[in-house]
């Protein structure tokens, strides 16, 4: 597992004090960056401490972020990356500023304008500043993945030498500007300026020099094969700051590393650190699920959530994004409902908004094997056998819930049971599909315990009635799920002419009972 780093010690040597000045929390209590910083970002520092200079001459209030964990007492930057993670967004963030100061000044009272939109730095998946109002995260672009390749440029977009632009001319150089702009990365949009007698300051030509260089890089970054570090890449620039104010809070002592990589989550290991109540107590070990931000992979699983009637109010209502965390929301709720019920699962730590911190079913950084791929005993086998039908059976009349994912890949094996994980998905067992889910859930375990040797394993029928307490007769799959259809259409239909859904499906073909 790579190391994070988000909260790697910091050891001497650093940029120093123009680092804290910046810091939007205040002044760090260690003056301290480790050296890595300067091997990520000395060039780049070099070229914005040169810009924070110009910057000097337009000073700008940098509004200080809040967040929940964040207080007075405890403001420990000592993550270098983080750190400078934050700062480049604040710098971004002023240069833009200042982008739209110069815009407005060459504009004037002019009644022809130019926008240096295009230009800005921070780009829409960078900005922390429209917290919810905005939802910006649409499926074109994925903050996970990394772009197709772009067109590399040739070879940088302007020689070294060539273009230090004296200060004195200002109408040459500002013509000469213009056209240079031309030299920027292919990618590099320069909008309609050119071709115009368009004249650019030497401050703002160099501020968009500087753009396009940093974006070159930017891109580079993104198309970089070997990963500084996998949280880093696996994460947007909003989860990290989360992240980084559970560490920071001290919640959570360390971000060790990445477990997991789905479609639809990463996970990391962190080990706990110290809660701000009294009344809770930290795990030692924690997974933290980062419910990914985008829809791509979600919207296929709308007919989970749209579907079941404690999210349908909300469903409608929300933008992609809360939908997100709604899932997250989900996996929370039914751990909790888990937990209750005494089924081995992981404990719910903290959510916050897409993040969900729980315990770590593992020891020392290396998670439990899943169901698939650790080899048990055939006693042991028997033994996991049963307790997963007593689960399902738990889950289902003690929980009201239908996992819905069941599956040798979201069962671990840790300390000679199984633990059940990955329920965002799971439904009440009355869900317009909730018995069709069920009949998945027991055609993979069936399977896998009757490919895995155990005698005594049900089929998937006999095991669904044994959950559900339902008594469907069919003797072959393709009835069987025609009744199970049909029971569902049923509860559907009572929910149309009653507005209520069955308490509970009825049990050795009684009639239904209605919850009245
Ligand atoms: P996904 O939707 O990506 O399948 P999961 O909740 O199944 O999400 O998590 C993915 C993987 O991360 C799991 O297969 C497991 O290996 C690991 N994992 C998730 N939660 C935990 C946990 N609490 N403890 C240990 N490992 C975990
Ligand atoms: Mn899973």
């Amino acid at each position: 597992m790579d190391s994070v780093g988000v909260a790697a010690a910091a050891p001497d040597a650093g940029p120093g004090p123009a680092w804290q000045s910046k810091c939007p929390w205040g002044a760090p209590n260690t003056t301290s960056i480790s050296c890595s910083l300067a091997d990520v970002m000395s060039e780049q520092l070099a070229k914005e401490l040169q810009l924070e200079e110009e910057n000097a001459a337009f000073p700008e209030v940098v509004a200080a972020a809040e967040g929940p964990f964040i207080t007075g007492e405890n403001i420990d930057t000592s993550s270098d990356l983080m750190l400078a993670q934050m700062l480049q967004m604040e710098f971004d963030k002023e240069y833009d500023a200042q982008l739209r100061r110069e815009e407005k000044k060459i504009n004037g009272d002019s009644k022809v304008s130019i926008s240096f939109e295009n230009y800005r730095k921070v780009h829409p998946y960078d900005s922390d500043s429209s917290e919810d109002e905005v939802d910006w995260q649409d499926t074109r672009h994925d903050p996970y993945r990394a772009d197709k390749p772009t067109t590399t440029p040739r070879r940088g977009f302007i020689g070294k030498g060539k273009d230090i632009t004296t200060k004195h001319d200002e109408v040459v150089c500002g013509r000469k500007n213009t056209a240079r702009m031309e030299n920027f990365a292919p990618e590099f949009q320069v909008g309609d300026g050119i071709g115009m007698d368009l004249k650019l300051s030497n401050q703002v030509f160099n501020a968009l020099k500087q753009h396009a260089y940093s974006e070159e890089r930017r891109s580079a970054r993104l198309h970089e094969k070997k990963e500084h570090s996998t949280a880093e890449k696996a994460v947007d620039p909003k989860t990290r700051l989360l992240l980084y104010k559970m560490v920071n809070s001290g919640m959570l002592e360390t971000i060790t590393g990445c477990i997991s990589t789905g479609k639809e989550s990463v996970v990391f290991h962190a080990y706990g650190g110290k809660s701000a109540t009294e009344d809770k107590v930290i795990p030692p070990e924690c997974a933290i699920k980062v419910f990914k931000t985008t829809l791509n992979e979600f919207k296929n699983r709308d007919k989970y959530i749209k579907d079941d009637y404690r999210f349908k109010d909300r469903f409608s209502k929300l933008n992609p994004r809360k939908i997100i965390r709604m899932w997250a929301e989900k996996e929370m709720h039914n751990l909790t409902r888990m937990q209750n019920a005494g089924i081995p699962c992981p404990q719910v730590v903290i959510l916050k908004k897409h993040v969900l911190v729980m315990s770590f079913i593992g020891q020392d950084q290396v998670p439990a094997p899943k169901l698939k791929d650790v080899t048990l005993s055939s006693e042991d086998m028997k033994k996991a056998y049963y307790q997963i039908l007593n689960m399902m059976q738990q889950l289902y009349k003690e929980c009201n819930l239908v996992h819905a994912d069941l599956s040798e890949y979201n069962m671990l094996w840790h300390d000679g049971k199984v633990w059940l994980i990955d329920v965002s998905q799971s439904v009440e067992p009355t869900h317009p599909h909730g018995l069709e889910f069920l009949f998945r859930d027991c055609r993979n375990v069936s399977q896998f315990f009757q490919k895995g040797g155990v005698a005594e394993a049900l089929n998937e029928r006999e095991l669904f009635n044994a959950v559900s307490g339902l008594n469907i007769t069919a003797d072959n799959e393709v009835d069987f799920q025609a009744e199970i259809e049909a029971l569902e259409k049923m509860n559907e239909d009572h929910v149309q002419n009653h507005g209520k859904k069955l308490s509970t499906f009825s049990s050795d073909g009684d009639p239904p009972i209605y919850d009245e």
